[in-house]
């Protein structure tokens, strides 16, 4: 029996509350998807197509459809994130939680060789992607009289790295949009938390240690610093995110909390 049959049978802190979760075809956003059906939650699960997000449909869906919902839209694109809204408020009364997972790594090199592109497609994915979702989510999420956003910045978004300008500044930006939103929706009982993932073995991070020299020997120095002595797994991250989407975060918004291996430590 897989461990999803085993734990379906006992749904914990989530049940019968619905959670957003994007990025969830791949890598930490499908293990956070899975482990709020684990934890009992209705999972809307949002990616770039549906047919990526085919594997995950197929783990959630064969064991009970009812709580799983697929949704299709590029986070950065506004309109395509209002349509996804709104379909889903057309399956949904209310929203108890958004985790905003999408993103796009890349090293681009230094600020004089970031293209325009680069850096324009970085921000509207890594940043105004959750900047749409959350805009879109908060009448559902006002709806339920209470919620939880989880953003998932990374270590980057604490620390420089090497040839990634717009990927660090994203990430920075989302710890910034994280506390910003704490302060504003506190007396609406939104808590809105971060999370800074280290290096997680997704195809993010395989697809980082190919793409050139510089890459290499950056990947190279982030292994050095890992103080567990190996990357990180996409459901260490999802476990922290199961923690601040649950009742023991009850006290805590704007927090940033690192899921690195020690990484930011050293
Ligand atoms: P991943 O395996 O590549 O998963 C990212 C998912 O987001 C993919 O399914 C991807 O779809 C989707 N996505 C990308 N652009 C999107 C868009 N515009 N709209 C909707 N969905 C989009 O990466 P991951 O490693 O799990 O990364 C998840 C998050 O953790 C990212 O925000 C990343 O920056 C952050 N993070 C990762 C690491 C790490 O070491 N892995 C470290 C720190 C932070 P496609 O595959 O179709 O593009």
């Amino acid at each position: 029996m897989s461990t999803l049959v085993q734990q379906s049978c006992a749904p914990r802190g989530l049940r019968g509350l619905a959670v957003l979760v994007t990025g969830a075809a791949s890598g930490i956003g499908r293990a956070t998807a899975e482990r709020c059906w684990q934890d009992g939650a209705t999972v809307a699960a949002l990616d770039l197509d549906l047919r990526s997000l085919g594997e995950t449909m197929q783990r959630l869906e064969a064991l009970d459809a009812g709580r799983y919902i697929a949704l299709e839209a590029d986070v950065a694109d506004p309109i395509q994130v209002r349509s996804a809204l709104a379909d889903l408020a057309r399956s949904l009364d209310a929203l108890y939680g958004v985790v905003n997972v999408a993103g796009i790594g890349g090293y681009t090199g230094d600020v004089a060789e970031t293209t325009l592109e680069q850096w324009g497609r970085s921000l509207a994915v890594n940043l105004s992607g959750a900047f749409h979702v959350c805009r879109e989510a908060l009448a559902l999420l006002r709806a339920g009289g209470r919620g939880r956003i989880v953003n998932v910045s990374s270590q980057y978004g604490l620390l420089g790295g090497a040839g990634s300008p717009a990927y660090c500044a994203a990430k920075a930006g989302m710890i910034g949009l994280t506390k910003a939103m704490a302060v504003d929706h506190a007396d609406e009982g939104i808590l809105v938390n971060c999370v800074c993932p280290g290096p997680i073995d997704t195809a993010m991070l395989a697809a980082s240690g190919r793409s050139g020299e510089r890459s290499k020997r950056e990947s190279r120095r982030t292994a050095t610093r890992l103080l567990l002595g190996r990357p990180g797994r996409p459901d260490d991250v999802a476990g922290v995110i199961a923690f601040l989407l649950g009742p023991d975060a009850r006290n805590m918004t704007g927090a940033v909390v690192a899921v690195d291996g020690g990484w930011s430590a050293s």
